[in-house]
């Protein structure tokens, strides 16, 4: 365990400006709330804030971090408060606590890796402030480094595998390699142990055989640095189980067979002399030709600098080096962390640490590549969408603004037409409460509908207004049933008839409607005026001659020969011409509505679909679809559209076609929207079954290195 005089130096030593104060202020408060409370090692507790406090140390983080990481747990496992942190720690440590406690939060509730992406972003979301991630990052390694102490195998694969989906790639996101790979590593002893101890034992193997290379290569190259005069510090690690195991996937190759699985490093003072260097190495070395890069001259679109090169090495094997100043080294292994360091060299670090934050944004805003760095690294990514849980720990992905009935209905719509409050995080709110990133939220239903129109007032997505519109029309056409039996009654009595509604049944097919009732509603509309009825029931009465009036759009339809077309879609209208909205191509497994245009049908709708709010006043066009669930391979060719950005190289498109094809889908049509010299943007409709389908494709597509993007296209 690190000792509280430890901790201080090794902040002074890169901050001599840091608030030791309120740092050991922090020490103690930690170390008397987490009191007797151990952990699964058996060492107190207090041990495993303090080392999360030294990983941050180590990467040179500035006090709030620090103290942050002293005090991340007290919140939730102690009596503390986030208001006792306030008034001890001031309002930016209690805005970081309070962000990493609640990151916690999500962590015990989310069960289920296949939503891991969604989980990512939730974790981005939700830390807008990156050392909020960085704090949690370090917690996270800190808790894998002693997972082994931890009992149940379950638990612990569990919380491996937790690691790999969330936090790896967070991590590599915001550039720091060092705990991606050591994350990385740690997982993949736990999940695959067999294939870990094979890979160690035969590196311990080749050990013995040969010694300790790395050592050795270290040697030689210093010499060959120094008798050339050029002071460098030299480094250099064999790769971890975890990247040697990868390789030999990737490559299909034995681990004697993977050529780099050691990696040197050459540390020098100034740019210049890393171009000394590498001149010096391949004079001393033979260099493998088609393997140098110059990351220097032309950086990485995430900032990274370096010169790579491969050497057959003093013993006659491939080395790979990788030659940087002390800068470049320093963003190569701490990314973001990095960048805040360099960027406050010259000025204090106190009342600027908002600063950093924001250059590191600025420098994501303006990268290039969107995959690779913007898309996955800016914070609050998603400004146009909430991530909130069932009490199952479900995530479940709704737009901004989306209450507790969009809730209820994007659960399921019998839920939704009986949602009769709700509980957000533990507490009882009102039904049209906004929903907030990490909200747990509980439906409490009713035995019967509980479905208003007022709903509609404050509910978001479509999903929600169609249901809530459709039980509007449908209460309306009862209160029209009830109207219509009056005025019918009233005006059978008066020519003297005594009736049944059955009598009705005839006259309704003969006006091409379903049902007595249909007949009815079509009374209390006023669409068919009810001495009509009596007159079709008892035809010895003399005709009007401005009975005809009404055709109904049905009849007209028929006349002209549409027939409805063979769709596997629930909930359309028998007779009315169906098909699908061009600007969102909706395929199986999107949530879908139709609008009712007259003269044209149905159009059939994402649920998403902007076009909607064109319709927001007219309910009545609005009619609840659902797909039919049919085996896959019934399922006709689906248009679905994506927007893919690629570089415009020879071959791309080429790739593009080939993998469509692999995957069992036929290229439709495709259209370049946007030619640049150095990328194009193209809209590819493609034949597909469904979603998963059209999913699939699109992640075999943007796996593809020369492809910068992929989206469904919407509009
Ligand atoms: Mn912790």
């Amino acid at each position: 365990m690190i000792r509280q005089y430890e901790l201080i130096e090794r902040i002074r030593a890169y901050n001599p400006d840091a608030d030791e104060l309120l740092i050991n202020r922090a020490y103690v408060y930690a170390m008397v709330q987490h009191g007797n409370q151990v952990r699964a090692s058996g060492d107190p507790y207090f041990s495993h804030p303090l080392e999360v406090a030294g990983i941050l140390a180590d990467i040179r983080l500035d006090s709030a971090s620090i103290i942050t990481a002293l005090l991340h747990d007290t919140v939730e496992d102690t009596d503390a408060t986030l208001n006792d942190i306030r008034r001890m720690f001031g309002s930016e440590v209690a805005r970081l606590v309070d962000g990493v406690t609640k990151l916690s939060r999500i962590e015990s509730q989310s069960t289920r890796t296949r939503q891991a992406e969604n989980l990512r972003k939730l974790v981005l979301a939700m830390s807008q402030d990156i050392r909020v991630l960085l704090v949690k990052l370090a917690d996270r390694l800190h808790n894998m480094r002693t997972l082994h102490f931890v009992s149940g195998e379950e638990k612990k694969r569990r919380i491996a595998a937790e690691t790999l989906d969330i936090y790896v790639p967070l991590a590599e996101r915001i550039g720091m390699q060092h705990w991606k790979e050591d994350l990385e590593d740690r997982a993949f002893a736990v999940l695959q142990p067999e294939a870990r101890r094979n890979i160690v034992q035969r590196l311990e193997l080749l050990d013995r055989e040969r010694g300790d290379q790395v050592g050795q290569i270290i040697g030689a190259l210093s010499q060959a640095l120094n008798d050339a005069g050029l002071g460098a510090e030299v480094t250099g690690r064999r790769k971890r189980p975890h990247s040697i195991h990868t390789k030999m996937q990737r490559k299909d190759v034995s681990l004697e067979q993977v050529s780099d699985i050691m990696a040197f490093r050459v540390v020098v003072d100034t740019e210049m002399q890393c171009y000394e260097a590498l001149g010096h190495l391949h004079a001393a070395y033979r260099a493998v030709p088609e393997r140098f890069k110059d990351y220097l001259s032309n950086p990485k679109e995430n900032g990274y600098r370096s010169l790579h090169t491969v050497l057959i090495g003093p013993d006659g094997h491939r080395i790979e080096v990788q030659i940087r100043n002390r800068e470049m080294h320093e963003f190569a292994e701490n990314g973001a962390a990095a960048h805040w360091l360099y960027k406050q060299e010259g000025g204090g670090v106190d009342g600027r640490q908002y600063e950093w934050v924001q250059q590191f944004l600025d420098i994501l805003e303006s990268a290039s590549s969107p995959e690779e760095f913007l898309s996955h690294t800016k914070m609050q990514l998603f400004p146009d969408q909430v991530f909130c849980f069932t009490p199952k720990g479900d995530l479940k992905a709704l737009p901004a603004g989306a209450t507790l009935v969009d809730f209820a209905y994007a659960i399921h719509s019998e839920v939704g037409d009986r949602c009769a409050g709700g509980r957000v995080n533990g507490r009882q709110m009102p039904l049209r409460t906004e929903l907030h990133n990490g909200d747990r939220v509980e439906i409490v239903t009713a035995n019967s509908l509980r479905v208003t129109p007022e709903w509609d007032r404050f509910v978001v997505t479509g999903r929600a207004k169609a249901h809530i519109r459709r039980h509007v029309r449908l209460r309306r056409r009862e209160e029209f049933i009830k109207l219509g039996r009056q005025l019918l009654d009233a005006e059978m009595r008066e020519a003297g008839h005594v009736w049944r509604e059955r009598q009705l049944a005839p006259v309704a097919v003969g006006r091409e409607l379903d049902s007595p009732e249909d007949l009815l509603a079509a009374v209390g509309d006023g669409r068919i005026p009810a001495r009509e009825v009596v007159r079709a029931l008892y035809p010895e009465a003399p005709v009007d001659a401005d009975t005809e009036t009404v055709v109904s759009i049905e009849r007209a339809r028929r006349r002209r020969g549409e027939r409805p077309r063979p769709l596997l879609i629930r909930g359309v209208i028998p007779g009315l011409a169906t098909h699908f909205a061009r600007c969102c191509h909706p395929i199986p497994g999107d949530r879908i509505v139709g609008i009712i245009t007259t003269g044209k049908g149905v159009t059939v709708h994402t649920d998403e679909c902007l076009t909607l709010e064109s319709f927001s006043h007219t309910p009545e066009r609005w009619i609840e679809l659902d797909w039919e669930d049919e085996p896959e391979q019934e399922r006709p060719g689906h248009v679905g559209r994506m927007r893919l950005t690629a570089a415009n190289k020879p071959g791309t498109l080429a790739h593009v076609a080939s993998l469509i094809a692999g995957n069992q889908a036929n290229i439709s049509n495709l259209k370049f929207v946007n030619r640049q010299p150095d990328f194009f943007d193209i809209l590819i409709d493609v034949e597909v079954n469904d979603t998963r389908h059209l999913n699939e494709i699109m992640a075999a597509l943007s796996a593809r290195p020369e492809i910068a993007s992929v989206k469904r296209a919407k509009r």
